[in-house]
């Protein structure tokens, strides 16, 4: 809920509107239980009880990386249910990666999280408990937030948009829009939706080939909406909000990563308002795909940055824990069928 709203069911339940105050900032900053909210009376805290619950991540395991800060949780639902979030720290700060569903229904290729399937979408109030959970298991301030995690958050649209409201409130956890990055395969429809919102907030978009032929052979999602659908709605984003859009490309040796592909990416990107960011695929148990060699990653590199397009490699964070999207909650099911 909203503080407004908030305010609005306490009223209608005979409480005062100043209490919906008090308890709208205890959960903000994160607190699990009822009792943890000190300055309301014994009596209404017992009453909150047992009338609400409060949504949690609760950690199920958690990895921290020797290589660099990065740590990784298995948080679990209210309903048994697994999903992941990655804190990472960066030099501006501490970024959060989390999941909008559990599972997904995309089915991408080259992506851990689709192989184990869908389950449900969340909650708002559990894309929230995911980053107060690491905020206060880790014991530091969350300051930007990634929507790229399991789940297709454009799939879960009227959720995230309104997890986005409620993080960002000042009331909140007060992370602002222009903190926050959202990621998608791809879902037009939405994206057109989301332009005329006209928020701050950063879209990133998984392109991963620069043509059909190569796109639709990685992404089923192609098939309904295709390159240029979707190039077309990224741009009128970009019109609409005035937002750079954010290219992700995970480059995949022998299927994405030749000069011709680059040269077509560059060709369709041109003029527009953007960043490409190349990621080495992650090797993924079953999949045929590995990453690029170092020296086609900077030829094509090079050959974007040639015809003017703004790229750069990512960095990869956490690389001994597991940390991308879907690869622990598909070990740790694995491993728990296995006992
Ligand atoms: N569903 C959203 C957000 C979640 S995935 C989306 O598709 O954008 C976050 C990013 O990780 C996406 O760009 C996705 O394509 C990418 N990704 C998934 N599996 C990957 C892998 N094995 N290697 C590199 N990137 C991967």
């Amino acid at each position: 809920m909203t503080l407004e709203e908030l305010k609005e069911r306490f009223t209608q339940c005979g409480l005062k509107s100043f209490h919906a105050l008090q308890v709208y900032h205890w959960l903000a900053r994160g607190v699990v239980s009822f009792d943890e909210m000190t300055d309301l009376s014994k009596q209404l805290r017992e009453k909150l009880a047992g009338e609400y619950y409060i949504p949690r991540a609760d950690i199920e395991r958690k990895y921290c990386s020797k290589l660099d800060d990065t740590v990784k949780y298995l948080f679990r639902m209210h309903d048994g249910q697994f999903v992941e979030s990655v804190l990472m720290h960066y030099h501006h700060g501490w970024t959060i990666c989390i999941s909008s569903q559990v599972g997904c229904k995309m089915n991408c290729a080259f992506c851990a999280t689709g192989k184990s399937g869908y389950a449900r979408n969340l909650l708002p109030s559990e894309m929230l408990a995911q980053v107060q959970s690491a905020q206060a298991d880790a014991g530091i301030r969350i300051s930007n937030i990634v929507l790229m995690g399991m789940g297709e958050p454009l799939d879960n649209y009227e959720n995230v948009l309104r997890f986005l409201t409620l993080v960002s409130s000042d009331e909140g956890m007060n992370i602002g829009m222009r903190h926050i990055s959202l990621s998608t395969c791809g879902i037009v429809d939405k994206i057109y939706d989301l332009a005329e919102k006209r928020l701050q907030l950063t879209l990133s978009v998984s392109l991963h080939a620069p043509n059909d032929n190569i796109r639709s052979r990685l992404m089923p999602v192609n098939s309904r909406w295709n390159v240029e659908e979707f190039l077309k709605a990224c741009r009128y984003y970009l019109n609409c909000t005035g937002r750079r859009i954010s290219f992700e490309y995970a480059l995949i040796g022998g299927v994405n990563d030749s000069s011709e592909c680059a040269e077509e990416l560059a060709a369709k990107l041109e003029g527009m308002l953007c960043h490409v960011n190349l990621i080495p695929v992650n090797n993924v148990k079953g999949s045929p795909f590995r990453p690029s060699t170092p020296e086609r990653e900077q030829q094509f590199l090079r050959i974007l940055g040639k015809a003017g397009i703004n790229a750069t490699v990512r960095r990869t964070l956490g690389a001994d824990i597991d940390a991308s999207c879907g690869q622990l909650r598909r070990r740790y099911e694995e491993e728990a069928a296995h006992v």
